[in-house]
């Protein structure tokens, strides 16, 4: 048996949906840690394509447990939309195949009116948010007048938090962003409604996960967005607003430290960005508008085009120190196929100084111009192929160099979007 976590490591959209909707065949239980419906996960299963953004992906597999724990912030409207999409889909949401923990802070309609407000009136400051009230949510958490799901379920105690939360939050938005106020009635009305059909779903799933380790079942906890959008670690002030990296799964589902086996980074073959922030390895030429043709590199959540680059190790060597990475997968290889020449990000340099790791502050990274190994691209196409020994000798050329350069081994290689389309080197709950 094993606990695994498997986080991005770059910043998000590594293609994690489709690693965690792999290893879940080996998982009894898939536990979100942090984010909230900002992540966007597609999958392709049969040839059919799911968007998910709060729900694990988990939740496609018969017999699996899905988790939403404490670390996230939950949209309620988001999650029974997701639910009933899946009803629909004859892919039934019950208890048994979804738990919500108690303690998981609810997004509000006054967070989404701040988030949009604020961002809006920043102008070309905008950190990129998606406006979803994720960010303002968080802050209500820290400040300790958030709403969790259990007072949701408590209708007296509910009205009160909302009304003192909202003269507050009303004071702001009309005072301060110019922008409509909200009414605090028909808020509780919808919650409220939202409490009675989540109710049968809330859980303590510190003491389920608990009882799954004890009784020697795998557990797979499934990051969201990227190990370079860390509120601590990332590029501050261009992250999200939540722990991203793996001692996250700890506090954000309620699972101690030594209940971890292994970690997984997952890295796509180039890099990728969206919205702003310093982006050492980005190109803005023909390549790069190739990589994001090709790559489909397009927000799950928002359609925004993605900034395409080359791979950094820098950046992935900083994932693998920050989350104690066990082993990498590497995803959308394919995507590389047919470029004559490929580089890799071994170092930065930044004026008179060389960096192997990324500098925290971000006048300094913007300042980093990165050092690249060149190496010789392939023409065939690697799609089908399931064997690393049958990959073209430049694609393993190319992987080598990853591994070396990470000191840390590949897991698995993603050559297409399908489940099937993957080399398996070593499954993490082997
Ligand atoms: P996530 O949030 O990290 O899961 O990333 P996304 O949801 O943005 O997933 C990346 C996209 O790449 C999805 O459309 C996947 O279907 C697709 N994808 C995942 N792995 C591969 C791969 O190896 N090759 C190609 N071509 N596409 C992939």
């Amino acid at each position: 048996m094993a606990n695994v976590v498997v986080i991005g490591t770059q910043w998000g959209d590594e293609g994690k949906g489709k690693v965690v909707d792999l290893l879940t065949e080996r998982a009894n239980y898939v536990v979100r840690f942090q984010g909230g419906n900002n992540a966007g996960h597609t999958l392709v299963v049969d040839g059919k394509q799911f968007i998910f953004h709060l729900i694990p992906s988990g939740i496609l597999h018969p017999g699996k447990v899905c988790m939403i724990g404490n670390g996230v912030v939950l949209d309620p409207g988001v999650l029974i939309q997701e639910m009933d999409k899946l009803d629909a889909a004859n892919i039934p949401v019950t208890p048994a195949s979804l738990a919500i923990s108690h303690y998981t802070h609810v997004i509000m309609p006054y967070h989404r009116a701040l988030d949009e407000a604020r961002e809006s009136r920043k102008g070309s400051t905008k950190i990129g948010t998606t406006g979803r009230g994720i960010g303002p949510c968080y802050e209500d958490k820290v400040c300790r007048c958030g709403i969790r799901i259990h007072d949701l379920m408590d209708p007296g105690h509910f009205r009160e938090k909302l009304e003192a939360n909202l003269e507050e939050k009303n004071f702001m938005l009309k005072h301060f962003f110019g922008a409509a106020p909200l009414d605090a009635g028909s808020i509780a009305d919808e919650y409220l409604a939202y409490g009675e059909r989540l109710a049968p779903y809330a859980a303590n799933i510190s003491e389920v996960l608990q009882g799954a380790d004890r009784d020697g079942r795998n557990i797979l906890f499934e990051g969201a967005q990227g190990t370079h959008l860390d509120v601590d670690h990332g590029t501050y002030p261009f992250v999200t607003s939540s722990n991203t990296v793996a001692g996250n799964a700890c506090c954000g589902s309620g699972i101690g430290p030594t209940r971890i086996h292994k970690v997984i980074g997952v890295v796509k073959a180039y890099t990728t960005r969206v919205g702003g922030g310093p982006f050492p390895c980005e190109l803005l030429d023909e390549t790069g508008r190739h990589i994001q043709k090709v790559g489909g590199e397009f927000g799950a959540t928002t359609g925004r085009p993605r900034r395409c680059g080359w791979l950094d190790m820098v950046v992935v060597n900083s994932s693998i120190r920050l989350n104690g990475l066990s082993g990498l997968v590497i995803t959308k290889l394919d995507v590389l196929t047919g470029l004559p020449t490929l580089k890799i990000a071994t170092k930065y340099r930044c004026g008179s100084h060389e960096l192997g790791s990324v500098p925290p502050e971000l006048k300094a990274l913007e300042a980093c111009e990165p050092v690249y190994e060149e190496l010789p691209g392939w023409e065939e196409d690697i799609g089908s192929v399931r064997r690393f020994g049958n990959l073209p000798a430049n694609t393993r050329r190319y992987l080598k160099a990853i591994e070396d350069l990470a000191s840390t081994p590949l897991n698995l290689v993603s050559v297409g979007p399908g489940r099937d389309e993957t080399i398996i080197l070593q499954n993490p709950f082997d």
